[in-house]
């Protein structure tokens, strides 16, 4: 059943409307955001899709096919930041940062469904929040352009639901166009749309769930984020950012602690990274990004070190099986892979990945093909 008729089952009517919203996959650039670098993420074809009409009475219920349960009604001017509501504080997070930031939303019934996979890395929460937001904007003729619709969806998220994510998920979510990777400056947020066209080069990249989330990543973010402000400290400088790619080797001379010099080694040459995959796929050049990908993952694995035995497992085998080039993609501890491949080798890497993990004794990953894809739209 599509949400529309799921929608028309649980409320009695049809809706106003129906919204879609993509996960993500981050192409390179990681752990750059909080240091105001770069980062190059891109829509997936999965999606979050929500059925929403407005409410005029201050109710707010929200159903979601894929949790099931009974439909969570809520007060819009009782909303509680942190307050527990599971999954429904996505939704109900959007709605109070737009009271919070003076639209007059008035209440709403929402309907979704998601095919964007949950806890992978993949960003399914940003898909729930943008499509939201944009449903509520389009709906009450709010007139928010993407990127404002996207700072609005990360605020909920940060100070609703109390996770402290940067924004570039939400923009990819928000900004993002087919055939194109967004080339997001997290300083001013100025973002490009780079021609990222697979499919036009005979080319694919596959997404790996490793199916694994490691409970120790949580620590080691705030200990990595901690230990760039700290390098920045050492050297002067406000962010990591401000380090010119050509003063590293300068800068990592200054540095005595060999953890902090590590953290900054990683995150000046994925900003550099990030510089060159830009001026790759502007040529047209798109399979020399390939050991670019690489490269950017030996800095995660020994750099950083947030890496694990199962993402390693993937990069490498794919590597030895005819990829262009894989990287882990994400927070790291788990979560995703990517592998840029000639569509030709798509079969015979996934099949060498999944008896490589059989081997290893790891539980079977999910490997799929991830086509550049829109951003956040409306339907009908
Ligand atoms: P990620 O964003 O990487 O998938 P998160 O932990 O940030 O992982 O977000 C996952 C959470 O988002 C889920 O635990 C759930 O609360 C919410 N969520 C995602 N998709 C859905 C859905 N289809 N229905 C209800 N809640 C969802
Ligand atoms: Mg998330």
């Amino acid at each position: 059943m599509g949400v529309r008729e799921g929608f028309a089952q649980l409320y009695g009517t049809a809706p106003e409307g129906v919204w879609a919203a993509p996960g993500r996959v981050n192409l390179i650039g990681e752990y750059t955001d909080f240091n105001e670098g770069f980062v190059m993420p891109f829509a997936l074809p999965h999606t979050a899709l929500a059925a929403v009409s407005r409410r005029t009475d201050g109710v707010l219920r929200l159903h979601s096919a894929d949790i099931g349960g009974p439909i969570v009604e809520l007060r819009v001017d009782e909303l509680e930041p942190r307050t527990d509501t599971g999954w429904a504080a996505y939704p109900a997070g959007v709605v109070h940062v737009l009271r919070e930031a003076g639209h007059p939303v008035t209440g709403a019934d929402l309907h979704l469904s998601s095919t964007v996979p949950t806890g992978a890395g993949l960003s399914s929460s940003a898909a729930l929040e943008v499509v939201t937001a944009l449903a509520l904007n389009d709906l009450y003729g709010l007139g928010l352009t993407r990127p404002r619709l996207a700072r609005l969806a990360q605020r909920a998220e940060n100070d609703f639901v109390g996770v402290p994510c940067g924004v570039m998920d939400q923009t990819a979510s928000a900004c993002a166009t087919e055939g194109h990777a967004l080339h997001l400056d997290c300083r001013d947020l100025s973002l490009r749309q780079i021609p990222f066209d697979l499919a036009a080069h005979g080319l694919v990249l596959l997404v790996v769930d490793t199916r694994v989330k490691h409970a120790l990543g949580d620590g080691a973010y705030a200990e990595r984020r901690a230990g760039c402000e700290e390098g920045a400290r050492q050297l002067g400088i406000r962010h990591l950012r401000d380090l010119a790619y050509e003063d590293l080797p300068a800068a990592l001379g200054r540095l005595t602690d060999e953890r902090v010099r590590r953290y900054v080694r990683h995150v000046v040459s994925d900003d550099h990274r990030v510089g060159r995959v830009v001026a790759l796929l502007d040529a047209g050049e798109v399979r020399a990004i390939g050991p670019v990908l690489t490269e950017g993952h030996r800095s995660l694995r020994d750099d950083l070190r947030i890496s694990c035995p199962e993402l390693d497992l993937v990069v490498g085998t794919a590597n030895a099986s005819g990829a262009l080039g894989a990287r882990m993609t994400g927070g790291g501890f788990g979560g995703s892979a990517i592998v840029l491949a000639e569509a030709a080798d798509a079969d015979t890497i996934t099949k060498a990945i999944e008896e490589a993990f059989a081997a290893a004794g790891f539980t079977t990953p999910r490997v799929f093909p991830a086509a550049p894809s829109a951003g956040a739209r409306r339907l009908s």
